[in-house]
């Protein structure tokens, strides 16, 4: 599951579960973005505090995992580099790459978007206030993309970062553990953050 995680919320937690338990995957692999090409008019915070929060989030989850595949990687991340890295690092397992409805609706606007479906099965999970369209359906080949129905949760990374800038906490909006790491790294928040942790 591709995504910024800016910061990591229970609307990605949920997606990546059901679509686990959904399609019976054995591992969901969340791929914080390195620096996102969609996203360069906004500052994202620093790809350290992005893997941070997404490894405190999915540590509890036995078949949830982290990479670093696109954080590693210099330049803008897309998303052909990611699944061809993922690829030559698990040659023998399929992958699938979960996303929103609202990412997948971009997905033929993608690089190589042919080597995308060459390398992956898609899967579009539906999202509260996005809906795809019909047409990016019929340009895609049918057996390489799966829609899911998940629960809905209309939360969004945007709006909890204008909630801790507003000074309040996302409790229940994201993990327990991520309302107390915006809180000690003052991220969103009108001090500048401070660096992450250093492994
Ligand atoms: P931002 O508001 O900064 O764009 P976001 O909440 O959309 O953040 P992203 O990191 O952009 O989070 O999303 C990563 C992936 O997770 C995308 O494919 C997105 O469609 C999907 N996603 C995010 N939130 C939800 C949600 N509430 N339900 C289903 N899918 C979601
Ligand atoms: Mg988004």
């Amino acid at each position: 599951m591709g995504g910024t995680f800016d910061p990591v919320h229970n609307g990605h937690l949920v997606a990546a579960s059901e679509a686990q338990y959904l399609l019976d995957l054995d591992e969901v692999i969340f791929v914080p973005t390195g620096r996102p090409w969609q996203k360069a008019d906004r500052d994202v915070s620093s790809p350290e505090h992005r893997y941070l929060m997404t490894v405190i989030a999915t540590a509890a989850n036995p078949r949830f995992t982290v990479s670093r595949v696109d954080i590693d990687r210099p330049g803008p991340t897309y998303t052909i580099d990611t699944l061809r890295d993922l690829h030559a690092q698990l040659p023998d397992d399929d992958l699938y790459f979960i996303t929103g409805v609202d990412a997948l609706g971009d997905i033929l606007g993608w690089r190589d978007a042919e080597e995308l479906f060459a390398l992956a099965h898609f899967v579009g999970c539906t999202r509260p206030g996005h809906e795809l369209d019909d047409d990016v359906l019929k340009r895609v080949p049918a057996e390489r993309v799966t829609v899911l129905e998940i629960p809905a949760l209309a939360i969004s990374s945007t709006d909890v970062r204008r909630r801790t800038a507003a000074g309040k906490q996302a409790w229940y909006l994201v993990p327990d553990g991520i309302v107390q790491y915006l809180t000690k790294h003052h991220l969103y928040q009108a001090t500048p953050p401070t660096a992450p942790p250093q492994g």
